[in-house]
């Protein structure tokens, strides 16, 4: 039995976040797709609707198996690659966008190098999956593999994905992916960029840890 609240929230949060993308310029018309898990429901954005404008009764649900659960429109083209992340990975939300900055890396190199702290949240240094056609299962395949140390890629010439706990993680890393991508192209421009290493990502993240860096906590 489906709890239709639950139904009810996770097609809003795809909706909503599915808009917050197209404010924020990084999907472009129909170019992009996002998905949420909680437990054996999936909502997903359908294929060929405008994401700037997407309603949550738009939004399609799947079994993990991709079968229909509820909605009224077929699921992205990408349905294998999302379900996928949610097998391998327990992911439970994913984002996939073509935005400008991930996509214009995406076409020139192999691995964005980690030249932020920033970017270990993503693993450090962003693998380039290899470029498979839209849709198919070898697209699936090599982007799954691409996201083995980290939580987000960029899949060559096509765009870039990021997944998390939830959507909030999710678009948050899509974001800082594009930030790590203009970053990097700005400084490439400049000269060549430093990158940091094992040891100083390892120091990073006991710093994070010890400081509980990235929340906030009462002055004393
Ligand atoms: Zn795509």
């Amino acid at each position: 039995m489906i709890d239709p609240m639950v139904l009810r929230a996770l097609r809003e949060q795809v909706a909503s976040s599915s808009r917050r993308l197209a404010t924020e310029g990084l999907v472009l018309g129909t170019a992009g797709n996002v998905s949420a898990r909680q437990g054996d429901l999936i909502a997903i954005t359908p294929t060929g609707a405008r994401l700037a404008e997407l309603r949550a009764e738009q939004v399609t649900v799947v079994d993990p198996d991709g079968h229909p659960v509820d909605g009224a429109l077929a699921p992205t083209s990408e349905l294998d690659l999302h379900l996928g992340i949610y097998r391998r990975y327990r992911a439970g939300a994913v984002v996939h966008t073509h935005a400008p900055m991930a996509t214009a890396m995406s076409l020139v190199l192999d691995e964005l190098p980690c030249v932020h702290y920033q970017l270990v949240e993503l693993g450090g240094t962003v693998p380039v999956a290899p470029y498979r056609t839209f849709g198919t299962p070898e697209l699936a395949e090599a982007v799954l593999d691409a996201l083995e140390n980290g939580t987000a890629a960029l899949m060559a010439n096509h765009g870039g994905i990021a997944h998390g706990p939830d959507l909030e993680s999710a678009l948050h890393r899509t974001l800082l992916l594009e930030w790590g991508c203009e970053l990097y192209w700005r400084a490439s421009s400049l000269g060549v960029p430093r990158t940091l290493d094992r040891a100083q990502r390892a120091e990073y993240e006991a710093q994070v840890s010890a400081k509980s860096y990235g929340s906030t906590r009462p002055l004393r």
